[in-house]
């Protein structure tokens, strides 16, 4: 069976999108931390960073800095989990970017 993600890929579960190419997809988190929260993956389905292969990440950077010119975005952060431990929910890769354009993000204590 398909993974949540994999679906928002197919349209079969809707998102709200910001850019898209052939291989990647941006779109809104659903329960955002930040007021910009964006979530970055690529179309083919990858469980998580650590499994990716290594060529997909030179895209996905140039890909990220076109969904922040898009959004407009300077400053940003950029988040990925790795593994269940790292808080890692959905397992396909994905990067959240997360931004707030009117100030300054927050560093929380994570433990
Ligand atoms: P992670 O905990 O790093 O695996 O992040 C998974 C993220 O996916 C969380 O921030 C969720 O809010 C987000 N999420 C889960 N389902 C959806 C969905 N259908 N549309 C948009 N974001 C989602």
């Amino acid at each position: 069976m398909d993974c949540i993600f994999c679906k928002i890929v197919k349209g079969e579960i809707p998102s709200k999108k910001v850019t898209e190419n052939d291989k990647f997809l941006a779109f809104y988190d659903i329960n955002p931390i930040a007021p910009v929260h964006v979530l970055i993956i690529p179309k083919e389905h990858f469980e998580k960073f650590d499994s990716t292969p290594d060529e997909i990440f030179p895209q996905m950077a140039e890909f990220i800095k076109e969904v922040a010119k898009t959004l407009n975005l300077s400053d940003y952060r950029l988040i990925t989990n790795n593994g269940k431990n790292a808080g890692q929910e959905v397992f396909h890769l994905h990067v959240h970017m997360v931004a707030n354009p009117d100030g300054k993000l927050k560093w929380p204590k994570l433990v």
